[in-house]
């Protein structure tokens, strides 16, 4: 359940994308399903009268009869359910540096070149390990994309969820079993909202908008673009043809978190990306030396 726009995630699955000689794919839907029928009262009757939408009624005591559930109770249920993905969100950064794994939370609304991008960079850094962890509604489709680049990946349907959450990342973890040092990108649900309150556990989150998309972004998602650590504006070589402002949006991006680096690129053209890769292997070191230091022996 998310705490901001009530979404579920009854059925959210993990799924192993197999290489494509395997007969079969992996399914592991033991994962979320199995939580959600334990009936957590907490959610249950947070978010529903707080939407004031036709929901209410299923809820009601009576034909017509509408509950009053003051505001707190909705900032108290949040933050329950913010605190306890933090708190698995910790464990999981924890056993990530462990494991000197760098991971990047990758998130932006449906259609902005995400998979385009990864597929790229998956195929321009043949000598870096790299796994991938796909988030989708449904379908196996990105997952399968991922596959065909020949690296390993996990596919997540969150089914009603509109994002990925500390408990997915987890389970697609334990499904993908990382080897040490590996690059690890995380492609979110497509949404500027949820994804941004949800931590993962990642190292960062790298926000992609596209040029086809409005320059207000950053204004109009602001929570998106201060939890993140760079942007992303993708699709440049459509620049001539759209009514896209990269100095402005860069304003906007600045404006709601200043300091923050814009990256023009075209993950169709490969415009653009020697910088994109020089920033992934720059927080890798930064990982790397940080790991060096905290090490028993430095
Ligand atoms: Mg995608």
């Amino acid at each position: 359940m998310c705490a901001t726009c009530g979404c579920g995630d009854d059925g959210a699955a993990v799924i192993t994308v197999v290489p494509q000689h395997d007969s079969h794919t992996e399914q592991h839907a033991h994962s979320h399903s199995e939580h959600q029928h334990t009936h957590d009262h907490d959610h249950d009757h947070g978010h529903q009268h707080d939407n004031e939408g036709p929901h209410d009624h299923q809820h009601g005591h009576g034909p017509g009869e509408h509950v009053h559930v003051p505001p707190t109770e909705t900032i108290t249920l949040e933050q329950k359910v913010l605190a306890k993905n933090d708190e698995l969100a910790q464990g999981i950064r924890q056993r990530l540096a462990e494991r000197s794994i760098l991971a990047l939370n990758l998130t932006s609304s449906p259609g902005s070149g995400k998979t385009t991008l990864l597929e790229r960079t998956l195929r321009d850094l043949p000598e870096v390990p790299i796994a991938v962890i796909e988030g989708d509604q449904e379908t196996l489709l990105d997952g399968e994309r991922i596959r065909a680049t020949g690296r390993p990946v996990v596919q997540v349907n969150t089914g009603a969820g509109c994002h990925l959450d500390a408990a997915m990342m987890g389970h697609a973890l334990e499904a993908l079993d990382p080897d040490p040092g590996t690059l690890l990108f995380v492609e979110n649900v497509g949404n500027l909202v949820c994804p941004a309150l949800f931590d993962l556990g990642e190292h960062a989150k790298v926000v992609v908008i596209s040029v086809t998309e409005g320059t207000d972004k950053p204004l109009k998602y602001p929570h998106m673009f201060a939890a993140a650590a760079l942007v992303l504006v993708n699709k440049i070589d459509l620049l001539p043809y759209v009514d896209f402002d990269l100095g402005k949006c860069c304003e906007y991006a600045n404006s709601v978190n200043p300091g923050i680096e814009l990256l023009p690129l075209s993950a169709t053209t490969g415009a653009g990306l020697p910088a994109w890769y020089d920033w992934v292997f720059a927080q890798r070191s930064k990982l790397f030396s940080v790991l060096e230091d905290e090490s028993p022996g430095a």
